[in-house]
């Protein structure tokens, strides 16, 4: 999700699916940690959040100008996104003001990253529609972490996508709270973990997680010469994996996977090989 190349691509792989796909997208990259660090500046009362703020502005605008015509469509997205903007700027501004930042405020703010790039990635795929994933990714609260409340969420999801577009765009890590309906997420990384609920609740033929790699390597192939991919992983290797330090699947999507039989295949949105 990091440029007009991967955007293009991903609209590529998704238009050439020829039956129902929903597309679960994270923030544009780098998003995530940059609204994270712009509410660290914001609450220790440092100016320079609106730097860093500006920033991601300029991010989401350059966005929007390179893969959008000029038009009405490129009017109505930017009104959109330039809607979420500004609400963030206020709930920065406040946090800013009072300088404290409660972990709900964290929540929502985190939010805005995949709330944008889902409309982003909905304008540029035409004829998909958006949906609001709060709405039915839903989370408890177990030792301080928010957890998919499956039972809730599947009920949810195969309600939501009873009548199925053929494209269906959906923002992933964030969630809502199964009793108060505050917006939670899974967790860094949770997109993942959104793609194989959605699966899992839909039975989907398969779960395809498209990353900046391709595919899932004996070590991390940008650090390590001399890695192979692996064809094919268990999900035990997997976590395996993952507990030594391979970061290329959210670990709680693997064990989804694993509890509700998701296959699935991890592959590279920039070049199109077969991936694990
Ligand atoms: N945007 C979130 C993160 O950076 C979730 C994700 O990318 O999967 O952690
Ligand atoms: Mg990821």
């Amino acid at each position: 999700m990091g440029s007009v190349e991967s955007l293009t691509n991903v609209k590529k792989i998704v238009e050439n699916i020829n039956e129902p796909v929903v597309v679960v997208v994270s923030a544009l990259g780098g998003i995530t940690d940059r609204l994270i660090r712009t509410s660290q500046l914001a609450v220790a009362g440092d100016d320079n959040y609106r730097n860093e703020f500006d920033a991601m502005v300029d991010r989401h605008h350059g966005i929007i100008d390179a893969v959008i015509p000029t038009g009405a469509a490129h009017d109505a997205l930017k009104a959109k996104v330039d809607a979420l903007l500004d609400e963030l700027r206020s709930i920065y501004h406040g946090v800013y003001l009072i300088r404290d930042m409660t972990q709900k405020t964290a929540n929502v703010i985190v939010s805005y990253g995949e709330r944008m790039s889902s409309q982003i990635v909905s304008a540029f795929i035409e004829g998909s529609q958006c949906y609001d994933s709060r709405e039915f990714i839903k989370t408890v609260r177990k030792q301080n972490r928010n957890l998919v409340d499956f039972d809730v969420t599947i009920r949810l999801v195969i309600q939501t996508f009873a009548r199925m577009p053929r494209i269906a765009v959906v923002p992933g890590f964030i969630a809502s709270d199964a009793n108060d309906g505050e917006t939670t997420n899974l967790g860094r990384g949770g997109s993942d973990t959104s793609a194989v609920a959605i699966a899992a609740a839909l039975h989907a033929d398969r779960c395809q997680i498209f990353t900046d790699v391709e595919g899932v390597y004996t070590a991390d192939p940008r650090k390590v010469r001399n890695t192979r991919k692996l064809d094919e992983i268990t999900f035990d290797e997997m976590l395996e994996l993952a507990s030594l330090g391979a970061q290329v699947l959210n670990n709680r999507s693997v064990e989804l996977a694993k509890k509700y039989n998701v296959e699935l295949e991890v592959l590279s949105s920039l070049n199109p090989v077969p991936g694990t």
